[in-house]
């Protein structure tokens, strides 16, 4: 009978000073086991280069052969459970955390893919808190969201991934969550103003996409058809989806750039001042920034003077509905009887 090995019998055989090596080849490791193990091992092949952009997260290049959806069953696994794959699981719980403790997702809510091959992408499993996500609950599917490998069924949200990669060949990542502030954005189906912030003009372009029942193949239609012009969408009273051309941490970023961007102009919109916003040619230069850095915006061939006047709302401008009628469904010949009592109340008071 074969072995079964988890992450614990992995911890005892440390803590007793055992020789990992011993472990017999046809042992069956748990998923975290092999994760365990696989982490020994790039420590000590000394693979882990932590670069300084990236705030900790690995890079492992990516090998040579490129599989597809029509690969075999083992070539999948055997790439699913590689150390390359790990370095992207890890990569994409490093950024669930993050979404978790910024408190973009609620519940089991927010998901992440990465496109590892012709039609296969790497994404999270449905179910699980970004809290506690761990590369053993990755899933890897197939571009029609039918899961090839992992033990947790992927994220019910898939399609909408697949379907920006599909559309878009340069989505190489993708992230949704549910940031409040880009959210009520959302809910109020507003996108937000442009032309105050440098950070947010360079790396996001925005658009709104309508209400969909999420995971639906309508909804990834219409989201993946913005991404032709736009890298960041909100979807109506739902929530928003970035996708990069790099990695799942540039996705993340746009995350939390179009969060802190909407909070901030709720909150200057309530200080009583007018806003100051870019003049054309301050827009232009940031644009032509945007364009060399390789990213996606409607507006790269307009005109200076065009750049600067859109927007249906900006901050300070105050709700339209109408001032509340004091009188409205009061009826007068009540009013002047209450109003008789009173007095009569009143002056028997001060008698
Ligand atoms: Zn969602």
């Amino acid at each position: 009978m074969k072995t079964v090995i988890s992450l614990k019998d992995l911890e005892a055989m440390v803590r007793n000073k055992q020789d990992l090596g011993k472990i017999p080849d046809d042992a069956i490791l748990t998923p975290s086991a092999r994760d365990f193990l696989l982490e020994r091992e790039l420590e000590s092949r000394g693979t882990r280069q932590i670069t300084a952009a990236s705030d900790g997260i690995e890079k492992i290049s990516a090998p040579a052969k490129k599989l597809n959806s029509k690969s075999s069953k083992s070539e999948l696994e055997e790439f699913f459970n590689s150390p390359y794959a790990h370095s992207l699981k890890e990569q994409i719980c490093e950024m669930g955390h993050r979404l978790w403790k910024r408190a973009y997702v609620d519940g089991n809510g927010g998901n992440m893919a990465i496109r590892v091959g012709e039609d296969i992408a790497i994404c999270t499993p449905t179910l699980v808190s970004k809290g506690s996500l761990k590369p053993s609950d990755m899933c890897l599917v197939d571009f029609e969201g039918k899961q090839l490998c992992g033990t947790k069924p992927r994220t019910s949200e898939i399609l909408m991934h697949l379907q920006i990669m599909k559309h878009q060949p340069k989505a190489l990542a993708t992230c949704h969550c549910h940031p409040p502030y880009a959210t009520a954005f959302a809910v109020a189906n507003i996108a937000p103003p442009t032309c105050m912030l440098p950070e947010y003009e360079v790396f996001c372009s925005v658009g709104v996409a309508p209400y969909r029942t999420p995971g639906s193949a309508d909804m990834g239609k219409l989201v993946a058809e913005l991404t032709d012009q736009y890298n960041t969408i909100l979807m109506a009273n739902h929530g928003v989806v970035t996708w990069s051309h790099n990695n799942i941490e540039e996705a993340y970023w746009r995350m939390e750039i179009i969060e802190a961007y909407c909070r901030t102009i709720v909150v200057a919109g309530q200080l009583g001042k007018p806003i100051n916003t870019f003049t054309g040619p301050q827009m232009k230069e940031l644009l032509n920034i945007k364009q060399s850095l390789g990213f996606v915006d409607p507006r790269f061939g307009m005109k200076e003077c065009e750049l600067c006047d859109s927007g249906d709302w900006r901050p300070g401008v105050t709700s339209d509905l109408p001032p509340r009628d004091e009188s409205a469904g009061k009826d007068p010949e009540a009013e002047a009887a209450v109003q008789a009592i009173t007095d009569q109340i009143l002056a028997q008071m001060k008698s």
